[in-house]
């Protein structure tokens, strides 16, 4: 020590640094590092490992002075002078760069702070986000509800946030006339109360929204999207236990056939595309914005795959004034015809054993006349289960019929039809006795607990 000191005194500071590290004397050896010897680098690594509070204080110190206010607040805020770090932060507009730094150690007095500050500047957004960690939830939502809502939606993220956590019936009901437009007469996006309702745990609300949701977009002709919005939906209420509501069921299996017969129209098996087409051709007011195509395509169809019958019925349906100026002039002579010269041979749609009762129903019907039970039905071809080609999709464990899904994946798909996630054939596991899916009454079978 005394002679680090000596050295010090005589301007040897390099002999001096290395005889105050002996000595154990951290302090002196980042103060000569910053004052004399211009290496900051290993002030810096020397208050990191030694989190020397006194050191980090003079590397805040040295970094304010070079204007680099940031690394200013890091190191105030290391050694615990939050005080001076939030005065340089308000002095420097630093504020963001502060908040992160404090991050959790930030107590509800200083996130107060923060909001105030960021109040005053008009930053409603980061007031609001402030406001809320302080627990002060009406001002955080009033702030929140000031902000437009942007295309990531961030302040109406936020507004859910702060409603969940103050668990306040009164909030919640202002968030909600915000979301229905009762405050600005401009309804938000649809998808937020959905979001809300999931965030406060009201799921018979969000099912219904995601109903709503899904039907609108699925009247503006966009089945993918409402096919993905019920589906995370349904997993959702798989999860929590909660009984997925019929209408709900049912419309996202009517929106799985639709995408069902594309995947097989274009692997080139025009039978199981038919099929799926005759059941969403039945449904046809489900989707308003492609009448005319859908029921073209299953005229053709059902034309190419032999159910000649069929054809000719939808073709009859197509000849209504309404439609046939709409038909593509493509297909109209050849729709014209299978009308004009109708040819009903139809083999009759194979039977395959209820796997419930056994009983031999129509491979693509989804209810049993025996046990009257509605049929789980297969994500690769639309057809009801069957007791003994059982299997799960891996990832979303839906059912498919084991024989069929490999089938599938032996071409050029690689994904789910209906959680579109990536499958491979070796993950496909046989489940030797389904019955464990078939004790509920819904058409497809809740996940049981041990999966
Ligand atoms: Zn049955
Ligand atoms: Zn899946």
């Amino acid at each position: 020590m005394q002679y680090a000191k000596a050295k010090e005194h005589d301007g040897k500071y390099k002999e001096a640094a290395t005889a105050y590290k002996k000595a154990k004397d951290y302090e002196s050896v980042i103060r000569i590092n910053l004052d004399h010897l211009q290496n900051p680098e290993e002030a810096v690594n020397l208050v990191k490992e030694t989190q020397s509070v006194e050191g980090a204080r003079m590397v805040a110190k040295f970094f304010q002075d070079l204007g680099d206010f940031a690394s200013a607040i890091q190191f105030l805020v290391m050694s615990k002078c939050a005080d001076e770090a939030f005065k340089i932060a308000q002095q420097y507009d630093q504020m963001e760069q502060y908040a992160e730094i404090i991050g959790d150690q930030a107590t509800q007095e200083d996130n107060n702070s923060i909001a105030v500050y960021f109040e005053n500047k008009r930053k409603y957004l980061l007031a609001g986000k402030f406001f809320m960690f302080a627990g002060q939830y009406q001002k955080a939502l009033s702030h929140l509800l000031r902000c437009p809502v942007t295309e990531n939606g961030e302040s109406v993220e936020l507004s859910i946030q702060t409603v969940k956590k103050a668990n306040d019936e009164k909030l919640i009901m202002h968030l909600i006339d915000f979301l229905m437009g009762e405050l600005d007469g401009m309804p938000k996006d649809s998808k937020y109360l959905f979001r809300l309702y999931m965030a406060i745990e009201k799921f018979t609300e969000a099912a219904k929204t995601a109903i709503i949701i899904a039907q609108s977009e699925q009247e503006m002709g966009n089945y993918r999207n409402a096919h993905d919005v019920l589906f995370s939906m349904y997993k959702e209420l798989r999860e929590r236990k909660i009984k997925i509501p019929n209408e709900m069921n049912q419309n996202l299996m009517l929106l799985h056939s639709y995408i069902v017969c594309k995947i097989h129209i274009k692997r080139g098996d025009h039978l199981k595309g038919a099929r799926m087409l005759i059941r969403v051709a039945n449904n046809i007011s489900k989707f308003p914005a492609h009448i005319v195509p859908i029921l073209t395509s299953t005229v053709v169809e059902c034309h190419r795959a032999g159910l000649k019958h069929s054809s000719f019925s939808f073709a009859a349906m197509l000849m209504r004034p309404e439609y046939r100026s709409q038909i593509d002039v493509k297909y109209k002579k050849k729709i014209e015809m299978i009308v004009r010269k109708p040819d009903k041979t139809e083999e009759e749609e194979p039977l395959d054993a209820c796997p419930f009762c056994s009983y031999p129903v129509p491979q693509t019907q989804l209810d049993c006349p025996e046990c009257k039970q509605h049929l789980p039905y297969c994500v690769v071809t639309g057809r009801h289960m069957l007791k003994d080609d059982w299997c799960n999709c891996p990832n979303c464990s839906f059912p498919a019929l084991s024989s069929e899904f490999k089938n599938l994946l032996e071409g050029e798909d690689t994904k789910c039809p209906m959680c579109a996630e990536k499958v491979t054939i070796n993950s496909l596991k046989p489940v030797p006795d389904p019955s464990i899916y078939l004790r509920d009454e819904v058409a497809v079978p809740a996940v049981p607990d041990e999966l």
